[in-house]
């Protein structure tokens, strides 16, 4: 049968190694490729959807829609723009969507495609971080299975095949470290945005890239473990290692590891959630361990990286409290790119807008509606404006 397939972030990073796997696996001979979105790269859009015969185009901004319709004209692909036209692409009818917009515009969609039932490949963190148990008991109420895309969380549901979950003890969640990593801790005052975007291991887009430097990439994936997978936070742990070669590890009550071990190409994790349950042949290096020769750990500082240490909290607070942490993330971000803030300042920010929004508004106990999570992101980037405004870069 062939297989009704959409992607939501087909221009970045996430989303053209999906559109490279469709393209290996067939492309439009063996896929319907229902929609496609995008955001300022029209032409590369349109290219990828004429390529794939895919019905429908989107561009998230509704300015581009001339652009986007001259860019189509002649190859039957329809042309749609705007946060309306990309929660509608979600209604139609699919049997697998990838989820890979960058940041909480993400979840809606995401959410969408679940009441419809459609199978979900997560790429987008954030979806689990702002409403984890809205979008799981979406899942569940429809029907809908949601395949983790991240690569730890890949992992870790793979070390999963088969187990109990009673028998896991701990997760155990691995990160390069990023960018600045072996920097004395002194000078991350002085980083830059263009130094921060520069991954050791991974190419990726770039506000995940200068997260992986900060370590909010990782305190969002530990959240995004204690919601996918339920677990208690006492047993998520973040461990460093510069190799990236090992993604993730599960331990369990009798003492057994397992480790998922692979070149950091997210084609993998990508390829594992389009072919689940079986594997496919895919096209990522394979490792010959002699001539890796060795594997390396160390501790995540929590002084290096206060982004775990918030992590910590906001596992420990739940209810709102992860759509605050994210979209004062999201917010401290643009304004380090924008030259506002210094590197460091980025979880000053953060912290400040946890510290303001529990104390004035209260996030924990709240029920997680869609309405809810909306409001506190909008809050949040509003109260992290007011901080940034109060520092001095
Ligand atoms: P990217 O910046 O390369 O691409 C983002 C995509 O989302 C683009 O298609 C862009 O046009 C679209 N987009 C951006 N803002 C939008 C908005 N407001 N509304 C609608 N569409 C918008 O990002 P990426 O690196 O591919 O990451 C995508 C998601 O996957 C993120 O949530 C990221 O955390 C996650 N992720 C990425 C990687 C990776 O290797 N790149 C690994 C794990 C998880
Ligand atoms: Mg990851």
């Amino acid at each position: 049968m062939r297989r009704r397939i959409t992607i939501f972030g087909a221009t970045g990073s996430i989303g053209e190694n999906t559109v490279d796997l469709l393209t290996r696996q067939g492309g439009a001979a063996a896929y319907d490729v229902v929609a496609l979105s995008g955001g300022r790269n029209i032409a590369r859009l349109a290219e990828q959807a004429r390529d794939l015969g895919a019905d429908l185009a989107v561009t998230a901004y509704p300015e581009l829609y001339g652009d986007l319709k001259a860019a189509l004209a002649g190859s039957g692909v329809e042309a749609a723009a705007g946060a309306q036209a990309l929660a509608e692409a979600a209604d139609r009818p699919s049997d697998w969507i990838m989820s890979a917009i960058v940041g909480a515009a993400g979840l809606v969609p995401g959410l969408r495609a679940l009441k419809h039932g459609t199978t979900l490949a997560l790429a987008n963190k954030e979806s689990l971080v702002t409403a984890g148990p809205l979008l799981l008991a979406t899942a569940e109420r429809n029907k809908a299975r949601i395949l983790p895309v991240d690569s730890e969380h890949s992992a870790v549901f793979q070390a999963l095949v088969g187990e109990e979950m009673e028998a896991v003890e701990r997760v155990i969640i691995t990160a390069s470290g990023g960018a600045f990593r072996d920097w004395p801790i002194e000078d991350l005052v002085r980083a830059t945005p263009e130094q921060a975007s520069s991954h050791p291991n991974w190419a990726m887009g770039q506000r995940i890239t200068v997260d992986s430097a900060s370590m909010f990439n990782k305190a969002l994936e530990l959240i995004e473990t204690k919601e996918y997978f339920g677990i208690d936070p006492a047993r998520i742990e973040a461990v460093v290692h510069p190799e990236s070669l090992v993604h993730a590890l599960v331990g369990f009550r009798d003492g057994a590891i397992m480790a998922h071990v692979g070149p950091p190409d997210m084609r993998h994790a990508i390829g594992y959630a389009l072919n689940w349950p079986e594997r496919n042949e895919l096209p990522v290096a394979r490792l010959d361990l002699a001539q890796v020769g060795q594997l390396t750990f160390r501790p995540a500082c929590e002084k290096r990286w206060p982004a775990l240490r918030l992590a910590r909290e906001v596992m420990a607070a739940g209810g709102l409290s992860g759509a605050a942490f994210n979209a004062a993330k999201e917010a401290a971000l643009d304004a380090f790119l924008g030259g506002q803030i210094g590197f460091t300042q980025m979880a000053e920010v953060v912290e400040d807008v946890l510290d303001r929004l529990s104390r004035d508004s209260g996030l924990t106990n709240d029920v997680i509606s869609l309405e809810k999570v909306l409001e506190v992101d909008h809050l949040a980037r509003q109260t992290a404006a007011d901080v940034v405004r109060t520092l001095e870069p």
